[in-house]
């Protein structure tokens, strides 16, 4: 068993079964704790690691939407998860085409993993850490940027057993876990996932600005077991090995915007990922970086830009959500 698994077995002995939150979460905590798991080596690869261009069109989103909203003087940029923070350095870079908006954005990072932190701090020396958004400073508008933040955090799950629904636990038996009860149908909630949303909406709403959400998820309700674990780019068993798979479930995007209508935002239509880096000039971008490169580094270019926008890979996969203040522009990027 893995430190955590001796952790929770010991926990479930004393208590009973764990939440599948509690689970999650717990697993989720220490698997990010101690490692970087991105990239070729690691165990998965996010879009920001696939190409630059992911985070450069994210800054002129943001850029485009600061100077339409009127210029503010200051603003906290503050991004949920930052990973590598591979996405702000981009971003940064990025954002000073316009160095009015450059000198405009203080960088927060909301960040609860030290190893991550560190990975951090080589890219974006500059960057202030929270553990939580509650921690950003007040008194200036947000730009939130969450890539790949909402499905690391914990959902519940329920099972069906003659028509009624009973939480699914996760108990231990032996050297492993189970899951308990067993049903013939199960769905999903996610209370944390929901009450970050409204925090976060609701910040906006008190100070003006903007989130965008990028995750891979879809419209809900809808039933089914998304609760999913990777290893070296693999699918693995959620139980197995707690604390050293990455754990994620798929995020319900219709139960985020509801949670951040109620809490005073503006909500945008759901946007495919393709689509919104098509419409914000992801082939120009790419068109231009490929300018006098040989024709493998060309090919490398048009490779990552496919893998981002098609349909069969990331293009659909992944949506995007974005909550504005309701006195401020529209995003680009979504099709009423
Ligand atoms: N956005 C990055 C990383 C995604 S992985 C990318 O696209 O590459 C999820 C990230 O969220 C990691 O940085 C992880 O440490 C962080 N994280 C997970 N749960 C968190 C929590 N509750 N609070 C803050 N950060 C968290």
């Amino acid at each position: 068993m893995t430190p955590l698994g001796r952790k929770l077995a010991a926990e479930i002995a004393e208590r009973g079964p764990i939440g599948v939150d509690r689970y999650m979460e717990a697993c989720v905590a220490a698997y990010y704790a101690g490692r970087d798991p991105f990239g070729r080596g690691g165990d998965f690869t996010t879009a920001p690691e696939i190409s630059q261009m992911f985070g450069e069109i994210i800054g002129l989103w943001m850029a485009d939407l600061w100077d339409r909203a009127g210029r503010p003087a200051r603003v906290n940029l503050v991004e949920l998860g930052p990973g590598r923070g591979t996405l702000m350095a981009d971003l940064l870079r990025a954002a000073r085409a316009l160095p009015a908006f450059a000198d405009a954005i203080r960088v927060h990072f909301v960040e609860t993993s030290p190893a991550l932190r560190a990975a951090q701090a080589q890219r974006v020396p500059t960057a202030e850490w929270h553990n939580d958004l509650a921690e950003v400073p007040h008194g200036a508008p947000l730009l939130v940027v969450a890539n790949e933040f909402f499905d690391a955090l914990p959902i519940r799950q329920e099972v069906r057993i003659d028509n009624e629904w009973h939480e699914r636990r996760v108990d231990a038996s032996g050297d492993t876990f189970v899951f308990t009860p067993e049903g013939d149908a199960i769905r999903e909630t996610a209370p944390a996932r929901a009450e970050y949303a409204s925090a976060l909406a609701a910040r906006i709403a008190a100070e003006g600005g903007a989130a965008l959400i990028i995750d891979y998820g879809y419209e809900g309700p809808a039933e089914g077991d998304s609760l999913q674990a990777m290893a070296a780019h693999a699918a693995a068993d959620p139980l197995a090995a707690p604390g050293e798979h990455d754990l994620t479930a798929h995020v319900d995007f219709t139960a985020l915007a509801e949670a951040a209508r109620a809490a005073g935002a503006h909500v945008s239509p759901l946007a495919l990922q393709g689509p919104f880096l098509l419409a914000l000039g992801i082939e120009a971008r790419a068109e231009r970086l490929s300018r006098g490169l040989d024709p493998e580094a060309r090919h490398a270019i048009a490779g990552a830009m496919r893998r981002l926008t098609l349909p069969q890979t990331m293009g659909s996969l992944f949506k995007v959500l974005a909550f504005t203040h309701k006195d401020w522009p529209q995003p680009a990027g979504f099709s009423a």
